[in-house]
């Protein structure tokens, strides 16, 4: 069992690295972002305005409303809602803001705490988001803090918001990436921070290829795999 823990801000590419690595060494890849994004949809199609004096009403409305469930099928993971796939429907720029938000409430990361640590506890796993090591897997055998320069990750927001269709510009992008990196970098409950045993890793200059063969050779330097 190996448990390994990717943490940066939006755009750092720590999802999609984290995804390979796992496909690579046969693990299992938990994208906790999509949590507190479906967390945040879940609110948003409930009329529910996520700000701080709605945390005990939407607490409840979690822990009443809504049936989460995750299944991972080859390293992709599906989200859903009662039932409902929303793994498409997360993905917006708007439900990455909401997340953002709701993700800033205890009460909602408290929710998700349980599903994050059954999953460690069963299966090997690469887990990314924003207090995997800090918090969620304190213990993890390596902890990883991946970064990059902030107009470097507006632009890899900007190119995949384009490609999905939305009508966005730049400068609205690298905003939203500076808004974000605020709130969760200054959020009192596990805010994003490097942990201070985590390897730091500065992707500005790297490629999806040079970063994922990083990320292994970190790994595989653990022995286990
Ligand atoms: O990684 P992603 O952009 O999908 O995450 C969406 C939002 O969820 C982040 O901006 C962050 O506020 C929150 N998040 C978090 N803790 C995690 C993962 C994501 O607070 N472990």
């Amino acid at each position: 069992m190996i448990n390994i823990a990717i943490d940066g801000p939006v755009g750092s590419g720590k999802s999609t690295v984290a995804r390979e690595c796992a496909k690579r060494l046969g693990i299992m890849y938990v994208d906790t972002g999509a949590l507190y994004r479906t967390c945040a949809l879940f609110c948003e199609r409930s009329g529910v305005e996520i700000i701080p004096e709605n945390e005990a009403a939407i607490a409840e409305l979690l822990e009443t409303g809504l049936k989460l469930d995750i299944k991972i099928t080859d390293t992709v993971q599906h989200v859903y809602i009662n039932g409902e796939d929303v793994s498409d429907d997360i993905r917006t720029g708007a439900a990455g803001m909401a997340a953002s938000k709701v993700s800033a409430l205890p009460a909602v990361r408290k929710y998700l705490l349980g599903t994050q640590l059954d999953l460690a506890k069963h299966n090997s796993v690469i887990m990314d988001g924003r207090d995997i090591g800090t918090v969620i897997l304190p213990n993890a055998d390596l902890k990883v803090f991946m970064s990059a320069k902030p107009e470097v990750r507006a632009k890899r927001r900007y190119d995949e918001l384009i490609a999905k269709g939305e009508n966005v510009t730049f400068d609205e992008v690298l905003a939203d990436v500076n808004k974000r990196d605020y709130q969760d970098t200054h959020r009192e409950t596990a805010p994003l921070k490097q942990a201070d045993d985590a390897v730091l890793l500065d992707t500005s200059e790297l490629d999806l290829e040079q970063t994922v063969d990083s990320v292994i050779k970190l790994i595989r330097g653990l022995g286990k795999l």
